[in-house]
């Protein structure tokens, strides 16, 4: 029997990323409450939330100071857009914000309410610049396979995922290109080194860029740790490598730090910890620790004029959303964008990274974990069936399935992305709960063992 409220979303709700065959069949996990790292279900079962749900909720569940700030923000001005030279003043005081936090020095900051938008509105952007400075052959993008930037047409696009492909008719063809994943555990040669694996994926970029024509090739997009498909820290050199082949050929870099940005490597962007140098950043879930929808797009000083004055050509700049620098959202990012700083959150981060890390890579003990992935506060680790021959289960065994359903069982949401289990837990948790949520995701592995074996 299901809840009345498990029954209503059965009946009427299209799940996000659900097999919906099976909708009825599995019953939904109704949450009701957070409370800091935790959340907490109707048949109140409190979980620690390994994944700060969807790689987000940086600052837990419960933030004081969030809620304040969007309770203010409502009551002030609940809504004003950004057409036409409006503004509101937490918008403004939050693009301030950003360029003084932004990796490299930045020119603007465009605003939109999610990932996908953002990384939409960058490729656009992309085009748009090429288009302005008289290069209008310049469209085609390069992406990862592998990578994950969204949903919408674009962003699902640029992704490496098949499910976000098959059966959408994408990727949008033939303006999408993907070139090698970094995986050096994966892909690597045998005895092939990170340096060396590096060097060989930029001269397959290379290769393809020239087989393309440059002159077609607008930009490059990256996460600088790949998130969803499957937490991929890349191998020492890789972005320094890659970024000398884009700037050979006048190749724009996109970072995509919808999950690396505002500390969660251990540094307020990934593209610090990586050595990036973007032309365009994009960035969300962490910018509002999730409490409301909002990303941003971060252009250089370049690319914005160029931009600005092909607007000026056509009187407009021809792009934007009704939520656009929506006030707060804009405030409670403001206020997380402070509170980052008043609670020491990059330095919590590094701090407790060695713990985590330590943690996470010990597990490589177990018989099933063929390897740990981690920097900062995100990792990862695969199970494999053989350590040896690093051999996958078969997809059927649906290995990482299990074991995520076991770590619920236990007290502990994870992700599996395929046999690799994520971990992404709320910047505010403190050591203790590391050493319990590791205790949690042991617990689940020796139910899981006897199974595989
Ligand atoms: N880019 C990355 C790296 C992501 O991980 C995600 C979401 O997980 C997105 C983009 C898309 O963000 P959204 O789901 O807010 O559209």
């Amino acid at each position: 029997m299901y809840s009345s409220i498990a029954n209503k979303d059965v009946a009427a709700h299209l799940h996000s990323y659900t097999n919906l065959a099976q909708s009825g069949q599995v019953e939904p996990l109704v949450i009701v409450q957070g409370d800091g790292i935790h959340v907490i279900d109707e048949k109140g079962r409190r979980f620690i939330e390994g994944m700060s749900g969807l790689w987000c909720a940086s600052l837990g569940f419960s933030h004081p100071r969030l809620i304040a700030a969007a309770t203010k923000a409502m009551q002030t001005l609940p809504y004003y857009h950004t057409f036409y030279h409006r503004t509101n003043s937490a918008v403004a005081q939050l693009a301030e914000r950003l360029l003084e936090v932004a990796p490299v020095p930045m020119g603007k900051v465009f605003f939109a309410s999610s990932g996908s938008e953002a990384n939409d509105s960058a490729a656009k952007m992309v085009w748009y610049y090429h288009n302005a400075i008289g290069k209008p052959l310049k469209k085609k993008i390069i992406a990862r396979r592998n990578a994950y930037h969204g949903v919408t047409a674009v962003a699902a696009s640029m992704g490496g995922l098949a499910s976000n492909h098959n059966d959408f008719d994408l990727p949008i063809a033939p303006r999408f290109l993907h070139t090698d994943c970094p995986h050096h555990y994966r892909y690597g040669l045998a005895g092939e080194s990170e340096e060396a694996f590096a060097t060989r994926l930029a001269q397959v970029l290379e290769e393809q860029i020239l087989a393309e024509g440059p002159d077609t090739v607008a930009a490059f997009i990256a996460e600088p740790v790949m998130g969803a498909g499957g937490v991929i820290v890349p191998p020492a050199g890789y972005f320094e490598k890659v970024q000398a082949v884009l700037r050979k050929y006048d190749i724009l870099m996109i970072a995509d730090e919808v999950i690396c940005g505002f500390g969660r490597t251990g540094n307020m962007f990934g593209s610090t910890t990586f050595n990036i140098q973007p032309d365009i950043l994009t960035c969300a879930k962490g910018l509002s620790s999730a409490y409301m929808p909002i990303s941003a797009v971060m252009v250089s000083a370049k690319v914005y004029e160029a931009i600005a004055a092909n607007s000026g050509r056509h009187g407009t700049f021809g792009h934007g959303y009704t939520y656009s620098g929506h006030p707060v959202a804009a405030a409670v990012a403001l206020e997380v964008l402070k509170v980052y700083e008043d609670d020491n959150i990059l330095a919590r981060c590094r701090d407790l990274a060695p713990r985590f890390s330590g943690a996470l890579r010990s597990l490589v003990e177990r018989r099933f974990v063929g390897e740990a992935r981690t920097v900062g506060l995100v990792g990862a680790i695969e199970l494999v069936q053989d350590k040896v021959s690093r051999a996958s289960f078969a997809p059927d065994r649906k290995a990482g399935v299990k074991l995520a359903q076991y770590a619920l069982e236990e007290g502990l949401i994870v992700r599996p992305l395929g046999d690799t289990i994520a971990l992404c837990p709320p910047l505010i948790i403190d050591a203790g709960q590391i050493d319990e949520m590791f205790s949690r995701l042991n617990r689940a592995l020796d139910r899981l063992e006897p199974e595989l074996s």
